[in-house]
């Protein structure tokens, strides 16, 4: 049985687990990130994208990841939203151009796979601060006045000051902690793959408005998109379930001949839609990032950009307790950590639950409300420049990982403040 001891430990190997283990590192802790063998590519729940925007790619620069990240993934240039609900009052369709805010891409499309492996090969670098523990599992997680005790399923002991969970939404760190939630569903689920066509996409993500939710393709680099494609569950069971040939053939009606002929399809994987959120994301030296502390359905791309978020809020206010010489695993360090993400996750939570229940409502006043709203940013360009930048991160102060050159930015936060000189 080994005994180690860390200033930090992170539970677990998805996204938001090894982003925060490079965050913790670069503001200058010893962490331990303790996660499950990452698996060959091969999984159909692997066929999983994520839309991440700017903040989200320059922490991935500030890691030292993107380069290895950029290869498989493709900018998104404009976002088109169409009304295919059928409503009586047919919305106008609205293009969101990323040069009306003066950016070159709204962001970009990353494989989570490729992300994860770009993440882990960062964590495993000798120079990188980060212990990685390969583990079937973290079986206890056991928080103490001075330390959280942690037992992985090989029987070894460690012990870290601050414990990061970002053990996915059945966290057992959040229960470790004494974490209560808040937790529904909807009855939806989205069938995710991706596919090659041979229309270019043109760098636009489209986004069909339907009654049983969005159908939405984002583009991949050449002639392949990725599709989230939400249906009422029985109906996404069925489409999950056809064989390859059904499936294009039901993907290329549904897209109208909007990307040309579909070709080669991935295999489907399927996600009820749901939603999470933690009553406090910080409490008995444990910090909850990810889906152990939020989980949002994947419309209007929000879930792991909140999470690189949450890294990045983590890592700052480590590093601010660290320079002055507070414990990094404090309450004041898990209040500063929980207050910095409350209002951005509560808002993201609240609009794409409006977003999405104003599709699926059958109500006509409610149509009429979002059909207004998308004339409103169709025609009013101020708005519709307010509603982008607001969707792409939250306004005010962002911590230093999400800025360019937050590295460099979070290295001189984490510094001990120097002793004043007498004379001045
Ligand atoms: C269809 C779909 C489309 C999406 N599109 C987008 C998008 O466009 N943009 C966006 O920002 N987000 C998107 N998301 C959200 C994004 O995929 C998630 O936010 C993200 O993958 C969650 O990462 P995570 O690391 O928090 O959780 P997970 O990926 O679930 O990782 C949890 C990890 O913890 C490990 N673990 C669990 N228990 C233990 C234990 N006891 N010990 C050790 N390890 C443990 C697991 O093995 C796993 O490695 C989408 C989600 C879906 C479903």
């Amino acid at each position: 049985m080994t005994r180690a001891s860390y200033t930090a430990a992170v539970v677990g190997g998805g996204a938001a687990g090894v982003a925060t283990a490079l965050g913790l590192a670069k503001a200058g802790a010893d962490v331990l990130l303790a996660a499950p063998p990452h698996r060959p590519l091969g999984h159909a729940a692997d066929t999983r994208t994520a839309a991440l925007f700017a903040g989200s790619i320059d922490f991935l620069k500030n890691v030292g990841t993107w380069t290895a990240v950029e290869p498989h993934s493709a900018p998104i240039g404009a976002i088109r939203i169409i009304d295919d609900t059928g409503a009586l009052l047919r919305a106008p369709e609205v293009v969101f151009t990323a040069d009306e805010v003066g950016l070159d891409a709204f962001g970009w499309n990353v494989p989570n796979h490729a992300l994860v492996s770009a993440l882990l090969a960062a964590a495993a670098a000798p120079d990188s601060r980060i212990t990685v523990l390969e583990t079937a599992g973290i079986d206890r997680v056991e928080p103490g006045a001075k330390a959280v005790r942690l037992l992985s399923r090989e029987g070894e002991t460690f012990e870290a000051r601050l414990v990061a969970g970002a053990d996915g939404r059945n966290s057992m760190c959040r229960a470790a902690a004494g974490i209560a939630t808040r937790s529904w569903r909807y009855e939806q689920a989205a069938v995710v793959a991706t596919f090659r066509h041979t229309r270019s996409h043109r760098g636009i993500s489209t986004e069909f408005h339907r009654p049983a939710g969005p159908f939405t393709t984002v583009p991949l680099p050449g002639l392949r998109s990725s599709l989230v494609w939400v249906e009422r569950p029985g109906e996404a069971q069925r489409l999950a379930a056809l064989d390859d040939t059904a499936f294009r053939e039901a993907l290329e009606r549904r897209l109208q001949g909007l990307l040309g002929s579909i070709g080669e399809v991935t295999p489907r994987a399927m996600f009820p839609l749901s939603g999470l959120t933690a009553n406090t994301f910080g409490q008995n030296r444990i910090a909850l990032l990810g889906e152990a502390g939020h989980v949002i359905p994947p419309i209007g791309a929000q879930g792991l950009n909140l999470g690189l978020r949450d890294a990045a809020t983590l890592a700052e206010c480590v590093a601010s307790a660290l320079a002055a010489g507070r414990d990094p695993g404090g309450a004041e360090t898990l209040e500063a950590y929980s207050a910095g993400r409350r209002g951005d996750v509560g808002s993201r939570i609240a609009t794409v639950d409006v977003l999405n229940r104003s599709l699926i409502s059958g109500v006509l006043p409610i149509h009429l409300v979002r059909g207004l709203g998308l004339v409103a940013l169709k025609a009013v360009a101020p708005l519709r420049r307010l509603a982008i930048r607001e969707g792409l991160q939250p306004s005010g102060t962002l911590p230093a990982l999400l800025m360019p050159d937050g590295a460099r930015l979070l290295a001189e936060r984490a510094r001990p403040a120097a002793p004043r000189d007498s004379a001045a």
